[in-house]
């Protein structure tokens, strides 16, 4: 299909489907995005594309800072925010012939796993519920995860700090890619959790998140998290050596099963996607290898303290003054000074936001520090100490010390973990907007036990769309879920290739 035609189409589903919310701000006016096409595909005519992205529309979440379009990270408090630069990823993709999309719609600030936490509203997904009731979308990123599922652009940029990129793929049978930690910009992108935050991509299939990652994979010096250009060749030449090089090719792979991750909460659908992925993968010659990752049942408690409190700090910005939407009814109050913080925080962030900020703000409180902060802290490092301790390949910047204790406790076998995305299939939308429905914040956080371990150990983790037959007693006779690839730091490259074995499976 030439690219005139692909970006005529994605432009006539924005607004076929506008109704599923999934952008805060579409594309206006087509004629100067189509001219900027056609210069692309006569490129590719002559055979000298910018880039394999060169001419697609790919939509960029809105906690990512554009130029030509409004930023608001979904939040009251930012809804006037125009930002005078683009983010480097932005920046990247512009210069490699990409056009931008859009924003997409997110929880506030990506804060949530169900894209409900959005002062533009929910996002609706395209799958119905079999009374063709809507579903949740998965979040934060599900504004671009249902952009991509609905053909209203060709790729989509999330972000991911604890599954965000990752879950709403599972939810809408999109491919989802969370890279390792340092190796995507994130200047311009608004801060959560900056030790966890990471710009991932979300596409219909894994060539195209591919492609995206290769234009974004680079150092930027403007990110002090960057990962370096001689840190990027010392990641390159330990993949590349001997004892790893044919894990990409010949070698049969060694897959591993976390046995903590079979917990009994699994939906028996989402345990037949796993079960049968993981006999495809057998049934092609690989090797499936039970491990065991001990620390990952305290993940998700760390995690929700580590997140909320880097949230707290990075969000107390946004005061009236310095940034954010001073609330209007105090301009010219008396009072002003005594309520300008309390009254522009109060009124502008959403009830999820200020619950993360009193939680970030308590377990980094001098009561509270140790016994919460410290501890999470510690379990973050036995979670990466059990990632390394069952992969093949070693960190490849570990100091030597790390590593040659690792070597005296002898090295894990395992190639890739392959597991569920997210324990559930998406639920009803109506069950998670409701004032009166009996969900707490608490079944939400849930959703995100498989997503935030690879989270905290900073790896790379791919979310591939697999078909199983359904348990007969939810709503559809098939499941579509996502199935998840792990991989040792610095090891994208394989993440992706063991996504390819598996997008797209239908076991039916
Ligand atoms: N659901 C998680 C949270 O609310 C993850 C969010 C994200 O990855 N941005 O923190």
């Amino acid at each position: 299909m030439s690219l005139l035609r692909e970006a005529e189409r994605c432009l006539s589903n924005q607004k076929l489907y506008s109704t599923l919310n999934a952008f805060i701000t579409p594309l206006q006016g087509s004629a100067p995005t189509l001219d900027c096409v056609r210069d692309a595909d006569l490129r590719r005519d002559k055979g000298k594309p910018k880039s394999n992205a060169d001419g697609r529309l790919i939509s960029i979440k809105d906690n990512i800072c554009t130029r030509d379009f409004s930023t608001t990270c979904a939040s009251e408090i930012l809804k006037e925010f125009s930002s005078p630069f683009n983010a480097t990823v932005v920046e990247q993709l512009e210069n490699a012939g990409a056009i931008v999309a859009g924003k997409t719609n997110l929880d506030e600030f990506g804060m949530g796993s169900h894209s409900v936490h959005s002062r533009f509203g929910p996002v609706r997904n395209l799958r119905r519920g079999r009374n063709g009731e809507s579903l949740s979308a998965g979040g934060s990123s599900g504004g671009a995860a249902v952009a991509v599922a609905s053909g209203q652009c060709y790729a989509a940029l999330g972000t991911d700090t604890g599954g965000s990129v990752r879950l709403p793929a599972a939810y809408t049978g999109t491919v989802g890619f969370k890279p390792s930690y340092g190796l995507v910009s994130r200047w311009g992108v608004v801060a959560y959790s900056n030790s966890l935050d990471t710009v991932g991509v979300l596409g219909k299939d894994t060539c195209s998140v591919r492609d995206v990652f290769a234009i974004l994979n680079q150092h930027d010096p403007r990110d002090p998290t960057s990962i370096s250009p001689s840190s990027r060749s010392r990641i390159l030449s330990h993949v590349n050596s001997p004892r790893l090089a044919s894990r990409m090719t010949s070698s049969p792979l060694k897959v591993g099963v976390p046995v903590e991750y079979n917990i009994s909460e699994l939906s028996p659908s989402v345990r037949r996607a796993w079960h049968l992925s993981l006999a495809h993968l057998q049934s092609q010659g690989h090797i499936i290898h039970p491990v065991s990752l001990p620390a990952t049942k305290l993940a998700l408690s760390a995690y929700y303290i580590l997140a909320p409190a880097e949230a707290s700090s990075n969000l107390a910005k946004y005061d009236g003054v310095r940034y954010g939407t001073r609330a209007e009814c105090l301009n010219g109050d008396d009072e002003v000074e005594k309520y300008l913080y309390a009254g522009t925080r109060g009124k502008g962030f959403g009830p999820e936001v200020e619950r993360r900020i009193l939680l970030g703000t308590f377990s980094l409180s001098a009561a509270a520090v140790d016994n919460y902060f410290i501890q999470a802290q510690r379990v973050r490092r036995l979670v990466q100490c059990d990632f390394d301790a069952i992969f093949k390949a070693e960190q490849p910047l570990s100091s030597h010390a790390a590593l040659s204790s690792r070597r005296e406790m002898g090295q894990g076998d395992v190639d890739v973990l392959v597991f569920p995305t997210v324990p559930f299939s998406p639920p009803q939308l109506s069950s998670l907007v409701n004032a009166d429905s009996k969900t707490s914040p608490l079944d939400a956080y849930m959703n995100d036990v498989f997503t935030v371990p690879a989270s905290l150990a900073g790896l790379p983790a791919i979310s591939v769309p697999v078909t199983a037959p359904s348990d007969g007693q939810g709503s559809d006779d098939e499941c579509l879920t996502g199935i998840q690839i792990v991989g040792q730091y610095g090891d994208d490259e394989l993440v992706l290739k063991v996504g390819e074995l598996l997008e797209g499976k239908k076991f039916i």
